[in-house]
């Protein structure tokens, strides 16, 4: 089968149509499962990034300088790229157990108690924030472990906390334990993953696109063909069945119409075939219907085509002029005629009769080439069968009127 069949390519159309949802469906789940894969990723950096910075705060403690060295320390920290980078840190706190900010990233914020209204100015609308306050304020050494960082939720920023145990150093502080609140704006965060979000997309929409490419050419060139042809073809003889004939026979002599090139199109009926079935069975009737069927596959050119059109009847296309159909037919005809088939013991002689239209005579439409060969065909059987007879022009100007 060299070109698609309009059923082929109808199926085809529909075949796009899914091949295409399963393109997008897949990119879009492909794409929502990397994007949370993406947000944990994220949040995960956050976190690390916390853990480092709380690592630099008990590293400042540790180190024997002033009071207001570490402040600045602390402060030049926040505002530098630090090892993560994670952009957006609003602020850096340092707290002790009883609300007091004793160091800041904004000096500012430095010796303001948890409670100050004047951080209530300097600090964020993040609900975590506030409740690591209150917590705070209302029982501060058991607030110390909350962790609220929370890519998924807010908006406007959010807050992580690291508790850090009392520096051994002296350093003039009655308390035993720290604080370290970092408040991030996620504006920064949310434009990264934004970014990441579209690289993620083309990603997905290609990969997918790639294998749905491939799986539409092994559908639509391999399997699609092959189903509409393994649908189309006489399970008994292997033949085109009627619908995948008419549907080719159309195409040719459209094809042949415009070019004016010359076809023959026979019918083909087995003579007293009802005998066959009576005589030796109906398994034999199937075995002879195959065997006339391999008489026409041998005889018949690559090119032409050879349908079983239901029962005991063939449909030939011939691409030739009457006088070459005509010697084919009649080649045919007594090809099966001679050649013999074996049953029950026997060798049986199978004939046809055979009704042909050309279309020099009859134009180009098969169910008017169909119905005026049918008629030679009546007339083959009347002249007493095994024979090819031509429809008459009487027949086809009747028919035509
Ligand atoms: P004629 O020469 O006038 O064509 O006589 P005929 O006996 O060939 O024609 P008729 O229409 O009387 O009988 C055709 C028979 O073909 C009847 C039907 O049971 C048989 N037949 C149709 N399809 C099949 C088939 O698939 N297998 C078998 N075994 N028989 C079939
Ligand atoms: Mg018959
Ligand atoms: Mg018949």
């Amino acid at each position: 089968m060299t070109s698609l069949t309009k059923s082929v390519v109808k199926s085809a159309g529909r075949l796009r149509g899914l091949v295409l949802a399963y393109w997008f469906f897949s990119s879009f789940i492909l794409a929502a499962f990397l994007g949370l894969v993406d947000i944990v990723e994220r949040q995960r950096e956050v976190l690390n990034d916390a853990e480092h910075s709380r690592d630099f705060v008990e590293a400042t403690f540790a180190a024997p300088i002033g009071l207001a060295s570490r402040q600045a320390l602390i402060s030049a920290y926040a505002r530098s790229p630090r090892v993560d980078e994670i952009d957006g840190l609003n602020m850096l706190l340092i707290v002790d157990n009883v609300g007091k900010i004793i160091y800041s990233s904004l000096p500012a914020a430095r010796g303001l108690a948890i409670t100050d209204p004047q951080l209530e100015r300097t600090e964020t609308n993040d609900p975590d924030f506030k409740a690591v306050v209150r917590c705070f304020q209302q029982n501060g050494k058991n607030c110390v472990d909350i962790n609220s960082a929370n890519l998924f939720l807010n908006a406007g920023s959010f807050t992580v906390t690291r508790p850090l145990e009392l520096p051994s150093r002296d350093i003039g502080l009655a308390s035993d334990r720290l604080l370290v609140m970092f408040n991030y704006d996620p504006g920064v965060v949310f434009v990264d993953y934004i970014q990441d979000l579209v690289v993620i997309s083309m990603l997905s929409l290609l990969s997918s696109g790639l294998l749905s490419l491939a799986l539409w050419t092994v559908l639509s060139r391999r399997l699609l063909p092959q189903l509409c042809e393994d649908v189309n073809t006489d399970g008994l003889t292997q033949l085109y069945n009627r619908t995948l004939f008419m549907e080719k026979a159309q195409d040719l002599l459209a094809e042949a119409e415009e070019m004016s090139r010359d076809f023959v199109f026979a019918v083909i009926d087995v003579d007293h075939f009802k005998r066959i079935n009576d005589t030796y069975g109906h398994a034999s009737g199937d075995e002879a219907l195959s065997h006339v069927a391999d008489v026409f596959r041998a005889v018949i050119r690559p090119e032409d085509l050879v349908c079983r059109f239901g029962g005991e009847e063939f449909a030939l296309l011939l691409g030739t002029n009457r006088e070459n159909g005509g010697r084919a037919l009649e080649r045919l005809r007594l090809q099966l005629e001679m050649t013999r088939l074996k049953i029950g013991g026997q060798k049986l002689k199978i004939t046809a009769s055979i009704g042909a239209a050309y279309t020099g005579e009859c134009g180009y439409n098969i169910d008017y080439l169909y119905n005026v060969a049918d008629k030679a065909l009546y007339v083959a059987k009347q002249a007493g069968r095994n024979r090819l007879e031509w429809t008459d022009g009487r027949v086809a100007s009747r028919l035509a009127r």
